[in-house]
C-alpha cells in the first residue's frame, strides 16, 4: 500500500493570522512598533516577566543585537557551544569576536558546565547558553561563572519558548536572551525573532540600536522633545504585518504547546525501550522542562543513523539530522585552537530528528514509533 508522506515539520496556522493582519493592513499603520507589537511586548514581559522584550525580524538579527550591546570589539573572546546553529557564533564574529568553542555534555546537546571555566581567559566576555530542543541548560554555574569573571550571558532561546530551569522562564535569567519565530520553532510567524532584556543597565541603548541608532523610541514615550542619530544601531523591528501573525499565534501558545507536549511523550513512551540497545532518548534534567519542541534519537553510530534516515525515507517519512560542528566548519576551522571536541562531534554524527509538529495525526505517529522500532529490530 502506498503511504501518505510524512513531513518533517509543517508550520501550524490557527485561523486567527489573516484577521489580524487584514487589521494591521487596513490600520494604515503597517510600519514597526505599533499596536501588534506592543501586545506581543506585552504578551511576554508579563507571562514570562522579561524585564524587556523587543520583537526582531529574526532571532539572528537579535543576536546581532546583544553583540553590539555586549560592546565586542575585535580580540574579545565569546564562549559559544559547538554544536549549535551558525547565527549563535556568527553574531559576535561579525564584531571582530574570537569564538571559543565549548563541548556538550555527555547527555545531552546543551553546554557542558563541568569543564567551562577552563575556556575563560582574561579576554572573555560573554557565554552564549543555547537550550537546546528547549531543554535549559543547567544555569546556575554558568551565572556563578559570569559573576566571578564579569561576563554577560546571552541566552539563545531560540527553541526554548515556554520552558523552564528550576520553575524559572527560560530567556529571564541571562543579562538577555533571543528567542526565534522562525517556521520550524514551536510559535512562528514565518521569519521572526525576539530580544530579551533582563539587565536595566542595557535597556534604554536595545531600543536606540532597534530603531537605527535614533532615540526615536524615547521621543515616542515622550521623554524627550526631538529624536536623532545617538549611537550605533540597524533596523531591526519587523513590520506590523508580522507581529499581527505572531500575535494569533500568541494567543494560542497554551494549546499549541499541549498538542507539542503530547507529541513528544508519545515518542518517549513509544521509543523508551531502544535505551537498551545503546541508542539515547532526550534528557532533561530536574531543573528543566520539556516544551515539545524536538523529539530526536542520538545513534550509536553515523552508519547506524545514515540507515535509520534512509529506512525511514523508504517508508515515506522525513526524519533529518542536524548541526554540523561549528569548529570544523568551512568557516572556522581554521580559526579553532585545535582543541577535540568529542561530544559536539557525536551529535553531529549520531543524531537523529523525528517529524514533531501540531498537525501530527495519532496514526502517523503511531506509524513513526513502530517503524523506527522495526528497524531497530532488524539493524545490525
Ligand atoms: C533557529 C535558531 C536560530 C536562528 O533563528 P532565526 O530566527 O532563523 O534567525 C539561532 N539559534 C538557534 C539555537 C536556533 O535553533
Amino acid at each position: 500500500m502506498d503511504q501518505m508522506k510524512i513531513v518533517f515539520n509543517k508550520p501550524y496556522l490557527t485561523g486567527k493570522e489573516m484577521h489580524y493582519m487584514y487589521q494591521a493592513v487596513y490600520s494604515g499603520k503597517i510600519s514597526g512598533n505599533g499596536i501588534f507589537t506592543k501586545k506581543c511586548h506585552d504578551f511576554f514581559e508579563k507571562r514570562y516577566s522579561f524585564k524587556k522584550a523587543l520583537l526582531t525580524t529574526s532571532c539572528t538579527d537579535a543576536l546581532e543585537m546583544t553583540a553590539m550591546l555586549a560592546d565586542i570589539k575585535p580580540g574579545d573572546e565569546v564562549i559559544v557551544p559547538s554544536y549549535t546553529f551558525v547565527s549563535s557564533a556568527l553574531a559576535f564574529v561579525r564584531q571582530g569576536a574570537k569564538i571559543v568553542f565549548a563541548d556538550s555534555n555527555s547527555r545531552n546537546p546543551n553546554i557542558d558546565t563541568e569543564h567551562l571555566e577552563e575556556l575563560i581567559t582574561p579576554r572573555t566576555k560573554v557565554i552564549v547558553p543555547v537550550h537546546y530542543a528547549g531543554i535549559a541548560c543547567d544555569m546556575d554555574p554558568i551565572m556563578n561563572l559570569a559573576k566571578k569573571y564579569n561576563l554577560l550571558v546571552i541566552e539563545d532561546a531560540a527553541q526554548a519558548v515556554d520552558s523552564f530551569y528550576k520553575g524559572i522562564p527560560l530567556g529571564s535569567i541571562g543579562h538577555m536572551s533571543t528567542f526565534s519565530f522562525h517556521e520550524t520553532k514551536n510559535i512562528n510567524s514565518g521569519e521572526g525573532g525576539m530580544l530579551v532584556i533582563n539587565d536595566e543597565k542595557l535597556r534604554n541603548r536595545s531600543e536606540v540600536i532597534w530603531e537605527k541608532g535614533t532615540n526615536r523610541s524615547e521621543f515616542f514615550r515622550g521623554a524627550v522633545n526631538k529624536y536623532g542619530w545617538v549611537d550605533i544601531g540597524s533596523s531591526f523591528l519587523p513590520s506590523e504585518i508580522i507581529a499581527a501573525y505572531l500575535y494569533a499565534q500568541l494567543e494560542n501558545l497554551d494549546s499549541i504547546q499541549s498538542r507539542r507536549k503530547k507529541i513528544w511523550e508519545t515518542y518517549y513512551e513509544g521509543l523508551k525501550s531502544l535505551t537498551e540497545l545503546g541508542i539515547m532518548i532526550p534528557f532533561i534534567p530536574d531543573y528543566a522542562t520539556n516544551n515539545g519542541h524536538m523529539f530526536y534519537l542520538v545513534c550509536t553510530d553515523l552508519r547506524q543513523r545514515t540507515a535509520l534516515i534512509e529506512h525511514l525515507k523508504n517508508n515515506s517519512i522525513l526524519a533529518v539530522f542536524h548541526y554540523q560542528s561549528l569548529h570544523k566548519s568551512a568557516y572556522y576551522i581554521n580559526k579553532h585552537d585545535k582543541r577535540e571536541i568529542p561530544f559536539s562531534d557525536k551529535y553531529t554524527d549520531c543524531l537523529v530528528r523525528l517529524p514533531l509538529f501540531y498537525e501530527l495525526s495519532d496514526t502517523d505517529l503511531n506509524r513513526i514509533i513502530d517503524i523506527v522500532k522495526e528497524f531497530f529490530i532488524k539493524y545490525e
